[in-house]
């Protein structure tokens, strides 16, 4: 009687023992197209979530190619996170050869206000982009105020599928949004001081149309949105004339960009390239972006001292 009331004791302990012991609830697997993406993950997820980035930093999300263990990923997640717009067009395909079942998120859903993407080299202000492709520009993130759309979507996908997180998403969603509106505000006051001829900025693919028409800039590309199209030497000609015409100094080249193409255009238009931007992708840690407002603030500082030399 005694030995067996301490075995029923010693299974009850261990009965007891199970919940306690196994680890708290296992965070949410989240796969982000993109380190952007992954990076909004993260702010509004916190600790209740793990995320995969497919296209990692300083990595051109354009020309991605999924390889068998991007698949892998996938499958082992339960939600799925992409900017949609035909930015990545491998995702989707990637998806569906996977045989992937889980949630998704495409973070531009609900966005107001998008811009057609303009046609490669092309100079919007002379009515010269009237063949534009009709695509729609899909890096909306370069718009703080569309970034605020993109964490709520990505707080509603979380709450989907971790409906016990669902007060935790709102809050880190809700703070960042506030810091997102901090930053528009700086971003604003950084840009104050420029004369409108000054508006000038040369980057080598068309990712900043965003945050042109936010801030009143204009931006001229010879690889039009899609780092897939390689632009003609009639718009590469054509845009050292604009350059050298309009005397525009501020000329820049991304960090997941080839950076040939705007070295041959420094060198003809006898322009100095400036400092990398971050366009569609983060930067590694401990660089100048690794974070969406650190990319953000770092870009709108080199885009501000580049415009003070028009
Ligand atoms: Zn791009």
């Amino acid at each position: 009687m005694h030995t067996n009331r301490r075995f029923l004791l010693a299974s009850l302990a261990l009965i007891l023992s199970i919940p306690l012991a196994a680890p708290a609830a296992e965070p949410v697997a989240v796969t982000a197209s993109f380190s952007i993406l992954g990076d909004l993950v993260s702010v509004v997820g916190g600790p209740r979530v793990t995320v995969t980035t497919l296209v990692g930093p300083d990595q051109d999300a354009h020309s991605f190619e999924p390889r068998p263990t991007d698949a892998k990923t996938l499958l082992s997640t339960q939600l799925l996170v992409t900017n949609g717009l035909g930015f990545e067009p491998w995702a989707d395909k990637l998806a569906k050869a996977a045989g992937y079942k889980g949630d998704k998120v495409v973070a531009t859903t609900g966005l107001k206000g998008l811009t057609p993407a303009p046609a490669p080299g092309a100079d919007k202000h002379k009515g010269h982009s009237g063949h534009s492709h009709g695509t729609v520009d899909p890096h909306a993130w370069q718009d703080p105020q569309n970034v605020m759309v993109y964490v709520r979507n990505i707080a509603a996908g979380l709450t989907r599928v971790d409906p016990a997180g669902a007060t935790i998403y709102q809050t880190n969603a809700d703070a960042y949004i506030k810091e997102l509106q901090a930053l528009d505000t700086w971003a604003q006051a950084q840009f104050a001081g420029l004369t409108p001829a000054q508006r000038k900025v040369i980057t080598s693919h068309d990712a900043f149309g965003y945050l042109g028409a936010r801030y009143q800039i204009q931006f001229l590309a010879p690889q039009g949105v899609n780092t897939d199209v390689e632009p003609s030497a009639k718009q590469v000609a054509q845009l050292i004339r604009q350059i050298q015409r309009e005397k525009i100094r501020a000329v820049f080249v991304e960090n997941m960009s080839d950076p040939r193409l705007m070295a041959q255009l420094s060198r003809d238009a006898g322009v100095t390239v400036g400092a990398a931007l971050y366009s569609d992708a983060l930067s590694r840690a401990g660089q100048p972006g690794a974070t969406y407002l650190q990319m953000m603030r770092h870009n709108v500082s080199q885009l501000a001292a580049g415009m003070k030399l028009n």
